[in-house]
């Protein structure tokens, strides 16, 4: 059988660059691509040659041979047309090499995966809320997870035990489907068995022919002391099931710790706000404070200042990965007497007349405060 010349199949002239190659190339190669016109042996032999003489004419090196010495020049070199890449007819796997650089883009590249294939299951995540004490503390939870498990009727499969499947006659079994959209070819799931390939002529009685049952089942999770918001806790194969005999997924639970009315938690840190008021800030005293694991007393020297912090050292948390707990920060808020009577008022008026001509010395912040303002507006003067 005596061969097309490439230039002639392709339809363009010797002197024609590879972008007037590959133009020609793909408007012959859609014309007569296989999934256009299935069962059209003209077609698929059309399609042959004009891809074969797209391998050549593509490449520099066999162009340059083909041009010299014709089919003779590149015919039985390894590796492309003459072995057994088209030797078969217009089997689909055959041009992939070709179709790759060119048509990539257009059939979605990647491949068909076999649908029949285990699939491992979807990782769950499941979003626990824990009061502090209990993430510090470590804890047990159950909770309550919905997800599918594989169905046990028919084990996964489907088909109700007993019955057969057959192959989908709408994908053949690939459970891929090419469908024309104007110009462009897409691949889509195959409408009929849905990938799967096969279609079950008796579903499978309990899961209607989807091999998974959704089920809501109770775990018991064991929480680690010292986690954190954020923090992730892995129950293996608790997931979603499989599909095709896969292994299921992982559960993620993922910590959230609630606000705490007292304390609030930075990392293996924790702080207070403690009100103490103005005599014992004044003298000095000691005061009860609260922390995770009971009252401890806390000594205040005289002259506190609101705002002062005191550390508790390794009253914090014991941090989830190890290591030593943190401290435990109280900050003291001196408090303003309220609800006074008319005699408490009086005995605090004639503290203020004690104090008077040496404001200065008993209060230095508030007097290097004006001092500050009044070099502000002096300042301003022009
Ligand atoms: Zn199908
Ligand atoms: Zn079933």
């Amino acid at each position: 059988m005596s061969k097309r010349d490439y230039y002639e199949v392709l339809g363009i002239d010797r002197g024609a660059d590879q972008k007037e190659i590959k133009k020609a190339y793909r408007r012959l190669a859609q014309k007569y691509h296989p999934d256009r016109n299935p069962d059209d042996d003209t077609s698929a032999e059309k399609f042959r040659e004009v891809s074969e003489a797209y391998e050549v004419l593509a490449d520099e090196e066999k162009r340059s041979a083909y041009d010299q010495f014709g089919h003779a020049g590149v015919d039985g070199q390894g590796g492309g047309f003459g072995g057994g890449g088209f030797g078969g007819g217009a089997g689909a796997g055959g041009f992939s090499d070709i179709f790759g650089d060119v048509f990539g883009d257009i059939f979605g590249g990647g491949g068909r995966r076999n649908p029949n294939a285990p699939q491992r299951g979807a990782d769950l995540r499941y979003n626990l809320e824990l009061d502090l004490e209990e993430a510090v503390a470590g804890t047990s939870v159950d909770i309550r997870v919905p997800r599918h498990i594989v169905c046990e009727h028919c084990d996964g499969d489907g088909a109700e035990p007993g019955s057969t499947k057959e192959t989908c006659p709408t994908c053949h079994g690939q459970g891929q489907v090419r469908m024309q959209q104007g110009f462009f070819a897409v691949q889509q799931t195959c409408p009929t068995c849905h990938g799967a390939g096969q279609s079950i002529k008796v579903p499978c009685g309990k899961c209607h022919g989807e091999g998974r049952v959704r089920e809501t089942r109770t775990l018991s999770v064991k929480i680690p002391a010292g986690v954190d918001t954020g923090d992730r806790i892995r129950l293996n194969n608790e997931g979603e099931a499989g599909l095709n005999g896969g292994p299921p997924g992982d559960l993620y639970v993922q910590a959230a710790i609630k606000p705490h009315p007292i304390f609030e938690r930075d990392g293996r840190h924790l702080q207070c706000d403690v009100p103490i008021n103005f005599i014992d800030a004044t003298l000095g005293g000691e005061l009860e404070v609260p922390t995770l694991d009971g009252r401890v007393k806390l000594k205040i020297p005289p002259e506190t200042q609101t705002g002062k912090m005191f550390r508790l050292k390794g009253k914090g948390v014991k941090p989830v990965r190890g290591g030593p707990p943190g401290d435990l920060l109280c900050k003291v808020v001196v408090e303003t007497p309220v609800d006074l009577s008319d005699e408490q008022k009086d005995l605090l008026r004639r503290f203020q007349e004690s104090l008077d001509g040496s404001n200065s010395h008993h209060s230095p912040k508030k007097t290097s405060f004006f001092d500050g303002v009044k070099k502000f507006f002096e300042d301003m003067k022009p």
